[in-house]
């Protein structure tokens, strides 16, 4: 008899009304789990559905399945969260609950978890609506996060990913609010692997990320994930002074060539002042930026360093 005690690994699927395919998904979940030699427990996150997801989940009767029940939509990052958090087992998978996400590729992200990697981030490679509008805009937050922040964060990634439990326990000493958890896990710098994957058509119903909520997303990974906004002052702020600066040269051409008298009278003297003034509040309210910036990193409480365990 093989006495050696089965891998626990832990699937987190957080849904909001997914009624017409949470049967579906699980089926096809479990057509692939049973084959799989690890001991699984799906966590399926309730995020406050107003359709019968909840009763459907209860009918499963898995005893695999344990059920988070937020108490009303707090959005698919919370909903995630709230599953990571419960888990236990020393391999985790978050995954949608739409059919999105291959349950085909639990096997190998699990098996790159054992070999070693602490993430194992999956990659859309768009097959559907290449010209999509959702395809665009996303294309086009990636270039913006990626230019604006410090931590790189892959083109096309999805909250698909398999993940060590170094790398949960890393995610849970951060208490930030606003959470975009594909950036925070890319914060933590723990050896990464990227695997390549075609989403499936959504297997029912229809997405659950509205424009309000694409958009909330990209704010708080935008604002969580870089300072630059706040720094615009600054820079806008060394213009004008720059500005005032070569308003001065220019006035001061004029009396070396002693052509004072073609100037508008009045002109620069007030030009100068408008220039200087709003230079200074601009440069101001930029030093303001910095201190928020700073008072912004402390109160996310992200701690200082992640040490790597073998
Ligand atoms: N979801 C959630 N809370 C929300 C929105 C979405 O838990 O407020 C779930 C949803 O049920 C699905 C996953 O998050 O399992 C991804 O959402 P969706 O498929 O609608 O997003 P898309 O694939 O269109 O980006
Ligand atoms: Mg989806």
């Amino acid at each position: 008899m093989n006495t050696i005690p089965k891998k626990n690994v832990d699937l987190i699927i957080p849904v909001y009304n997914e009624e017409e395919i949470i049967k579906h998904t699980h089926a096809r979940i479990c057509a692939v789990i049973d084959k799989l030699p690890y001991q699984f427990t799906l966590y399926y996150v309730n995020d406050g559905s107003n359709d019968r997801t909840s009763t459907l989940l209860n009918e499963l009767n898995d005893s695999r399945i344990n059920l988070i029940e937020l108490s009303r939509n707090f959005g698919h990052q919370a909903a995630l969260t709230a599953g990571i958090d419960a888990s236990k087992a020393e391999i985790i998978i978050s995954m949608d609950g739409d059919g999105q996400h291959p349950p085909e590729m639990l096997q190998e992200m699990i098996e790159l978890v054992i070999q070693g990697y602490d993430i194992v981030q999956t990659q859309r490679i768009d097959k559907y609506q290449p010209s999509s509008l959702k395809k665009k805009t996303s294309s086009l937050f990636y270039k913006l996060i990626n230019k604006m922040s410090n931590t790189k964060i892959v083109q096309g990634t999805a909250d698909f990913r398999a993940m060590s439990r170094q790398a949960v326990d890393a995610l849970k000493e951060m208490p930030e609010y606003h959470r975009f958890l594909r950036g925070m896990i890319a914060w933590t710098g723990f050896s990464t692997i990227i695997l390549p994957y075609q989403p499936d058509e959504r297997s029912g119903g229809v997405s659950k990320y509205s424009l309000r909520k694409m958009l909330s997303l990209a704010t708080d990974a935008i604002f969580s994930f870089s300072l630059v906004p706040l720094y615009i002052g600054l820079s806008f702020g060394g213009l004008l002074l720059f500005l005032a600066l070569a308003e001065l040269t220019y006035v001061l051409s004029f009396w070396i060539r002693g052509e004072t008298s073609t100037l508008a009278p009045g002109w620069s003297s007030l030009m100068f002042i408008i220039l200087i003034v709003a230079g200074l509040q601009m440069i101001l309210i930029g030093f303001i930026g910095v201190y928020i910036g700073y008072i912004f990193q402390e109160v996310k409480r992200r701690p200082v360093y992640l040490v790597k365990k073998d």
